[in-house]
C-alpha cells in the first residue's frame, strides 16, 4: 500500500498515480486551494513518490521517504518568502525574487544528488515578482528531464497566465464537514466534539485542523482573538478606532495576520445571521452557540446582512492596497453598535466623523 498523506483529495492523488504509473508526469504543477488545505503535503507526497525506494510509492518509510519529510532531501527544495535579514520582527520579504529563482535554476541545472528527481516546490507562487516568474517562465518552457516543479498558489489569478499556462493545474478543494471530522476520529485519534470544532474553525482545511489537534496553544490564540472581537462589539467608537489603528500597524507588518482577523470576523457575523434565521447546525464556532443566540437576539436580519457585506468589501480593499487605517476605522464604523441596534442612528456615525 502506497501512503499519501494528503487526505480527501482522492480524484487529484489517483490522477498522479496514473501518471506515475504511466511515467507520463507532467513537468510543472500548479497546486490550488485555500490555506491548509494539503498543497505542501500532495507536493511533498509527490516529491516522495518520484524518489521512494520501494514499490510501491510512497511508502513513506524508507530513507528517501523520510529524508524529504523532515526536510533534509538534498534533491527536493522548497522556495517560499524569506525573512528579512537584521529584521527585529518576524518580518517576512513581500515577495519572492529573481535571485531565488535564479539558485534554483543553477541547482536544477545539475544532476539529481541522492534521489531520482530533483524537485523544487514553490510555496506561495503568487508572490512571486514580476522579473522572478518571467525568469521561471524560460525554466518551464524548457523542460529538464529529471527535474519537476511544483507551484503551490491560493489564487492562480494572481500569477502570470504565461506562467499558468506552462503548468498542469490541480485544484485541491476542502473537505465535507463529516468526510473531515471522520478522518481526524478514525486516522489520528481525536476525540468527537474536538474534531467538529476543530473541522468546523477551520473550514475543511486539514491542515490546520490538524496542527492545533496537537498544539492547544493554536486554540487558545483563536479564543483569545474571539474574545477580543466581541468586546469589539461591545465597545464605544473610541475603543473601535484604537481597535483599528492596532489592526492598521499590524497590517504592515504581517498583512495576512489582519487578513486572519477578517476571516474571524466573518465567520462570526454568518454565525449570528445563521443563528437569526435558525441554522444552528452549520455555524462555525460550535463551542459558542449561547453567546451567538444571545446576540442575535440583539440585531435585525438586514444589520447582520450589511455588516457581513461591509466585512467582505474590506478584505477586498485591503488585498487591493487600500489604506488599512481607513478601511478599518469604516469597518468599525459600519459595525453595528449597541445604540443602534434598534435602528441605524445616521447622526452618531456623522458626530464621530466630523468630531
Ligand atoms: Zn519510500
Amino acid at each position: 500500500m502506497s501512503m499519501w498523506q494528503v487526505v480527501g483529495q482522492d480524484r487529484v492523488v489517483s490522477l498522479l498515480q496514473r501518471s506515475l504509473a504511466r511515467e507520463s508526469l507532467a513537468h510543472a504543477y500548479l497546486l490550488v486551494g485555500p490555506p491548509h488545505v494539503g498543497k505542501m503535503t500532495l507536493a511533498l507526497n509527490l516529491a516522495q513518490a518520484l524518489n521512494c525506494q520501494a514499490t510501491e510509492r510512497p511508502c513513506g518509510e524508507c530513507i528517501s521517504c523520510q529524508k524529504i519529510a523532515s526536510a533534509n532531501h538534498a534533491d527536493v527544495q522548497v522556495i517560499s518568502l524569506t525573512r528579512e535579514e537584521n529584521s527585529t520582527e518576524a518580518k517576512l520579504h513581500t515577495e519572492i525574487g529573481i535571485d531565488q529563482i535564479r539558485q534554483m535554476q543553477h541547482s536544477a541545472s545539475l544532476p539529481p544528488f541522492e534521489g531520482e528527481h530533483k524537485v523544487f516546490i514553490i510555496e506561495g507562487a503568487e508572490f512571486l515578482s514580476t522579473e522572478a516568474a518571467n525568469c521561471l517562465l524560460k525554466t518551464l518552457e524548457e523542460p529538464i528531464g529529471k527535474v519537476i516543479f511544483i507551484l503551490l498558489t491560493v489564487n492562480d489569478g494572481l500569477l502570470p497566465a504565461t506562467v499558468v499556462s506552462r503548468c498542469q493545474r490541480l485544484e485541491l478543494v476542502p473537505l465535507a464537514a463529516t468526510e473531515a471530522e471522520s478522518a481526524l476520529v478514525s486516522r489520528w485519534g481525536i476525540e468527537p466534539p474536538k474534531a467538529k470544532l476543530l473541522v468546523r474553525i477551520s473550514h475543511g482545511c486539514l491542515g490546520w485542523a490538524l496542527s492545533a489537534a496537537f498544539d492547544d496553544n493554536l486554540l487558545l490564540q483563536r479564543a483569545e482573538k474571539v474574545d477580543r472581537l466581541l468586546e469589539i462589539i461591545k465597545a464605544d467608537y473610541e475603543e473601535r478606532f484604537v481597535y483599528a489603528n492596532q489592526l492598521a500597524v499590524q497590517f504592515t507588518q504581517n498583512r495576512g495576520m489582519v487578513l486572519e482577523v477578517l476571516d474571524l470576523w466573518l465567520d462570526w457575523w454568518r454565525d449570528l445571521l445563521l443563528v437569526k434565521i435558525g441554522c444552528h447546525d452549520t455555524i462555525t464556532n460550535v463551542d459558542r452557540l449561547a453567546t451567538l443566540v444571545e446576540m442575535a437576539k440583539g440585531y435585525r436580519l438586514a444589520q447582520i446582512k450589511d455588516f457581513i457585506s461591509s466585512i467582505q468589501a474590506s478584505g477586498e480593499q485591503l488585498r487591493q492596497n487600500a489604506n488599512p487605517r481607513l478601511v478599518l476605522e469604516v469597518l468599525m464604523l459600519d459595525m453595528p453598535g449597541k445604540e443602534e441596534r434598534s435602528q441605524g442612528n445616521l447622526a452618531t456615525r456623522l458626530s464621530v466623523k466630523n468630531g
